[in-house]
């Protein structure tokens, strides 16, 4: 998502996000001869809002979201943003892909709210099975899963680190399960893990920490809570 600011006329209540792209010229085609069009919005919107009070908005990193996959371009998505005093919602609109985006001001916070955190136990079932075939049996390997998927559901999303890239959808997040918390989850495991099973559980999880399959996962549900009136939008993930 991109940090450049948005501009904000506040008299009129309009959004603007400008870019190279807004002073590219267009090609239109008429009776078969391509003719060049010369285009601006950047100076048609500073025309159009010439002596109006603008503002400059700065997206605030980490708020965006939405309920559709990246890849998708027609999608409405969520942002935060600021002007160093307020915060505000952006609503980010695109009908159809030969639309251009739009923008709507919203007073307010957007609350982000993670499910519990979740692991994928048939899959790591299957690897660890794999894996550590000739060091630990595989009923062993599955009560860790177990164990280990309860242990995660009790773990605050908030707290967790979240992965080093973002999966297709803005409200699924991934978490790194790192050594500390394996660790905490290993030795307070009601089974017996010897001294060398935790080490090679740990390094084996260290080794694929940046691997998805190795994540705690969770769905985020998101409101907007408008500002001041306390009034609130439920916004929840298709
Ligand atoms: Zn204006």
């Amino acid at each position: 998502m991109t940090k450049k600011p948005l501009t904000w006329c506040v008299q009129c209540n309009v959004l603007a996000l400008f870019s190279p792209l807004d002073q590219a010229p267009e090609y239109h085609n008429e009776e078969g001869q391509w003719k060049v069009v010369e285009r601006d919005d950047q100076a048609a919107f500073m025309h159009a809002h010439r002596r109006h009070h603008l503002e400059e908005l700065y997206p605030i990193e980490g708020s965006f979201i939405s309920s559709q996959d990246y890849a998708e371009p027609t999608k409405t998505s969520y942002f935060e943003v600021t002007n160093g005093r307020q915060r505000f919602v952006v609503k980010r609109v695109r009908k159809s892909i030969l639309d251009a985006q739009r923008y709507e001001l919203i007073p307010g916070k957007l609350r982000l709210k993670p499910s519990k955190p979740r692991i994928d136990c048939p899959a790591l079932q299957r690897e660890l099975a794999r894996e550590f075939a000739r060091h630990m049996s595989s009923a062993k390997i599955d009560r860790f899963v177990q164990n280990l998927a309860e242990a995660v559901s009790y773990l605050d999303p908030r707290k967790l680190k979240r992965a080093p890239f973002e999966s297709h959808n803005p409200s699924l997040w991934y978490f790194i399960l790192d050594q500390r918390i394996l660790g905490r989850i290993l030795r307070s495991s009601s089974q017996s893990f010897t001294e060398r099973e935790v080490k090679l559980l740990q390094e084996f999880f260290r080794r694929n920490q940046e691997d998805p399959g190795f994540m705690a996962a969770a769905t985020v549900e998101f409101q907007i809570e408008k500002g001041g009136d306390g009034e609130k939008t439920q916004v929840r993930p298709a």
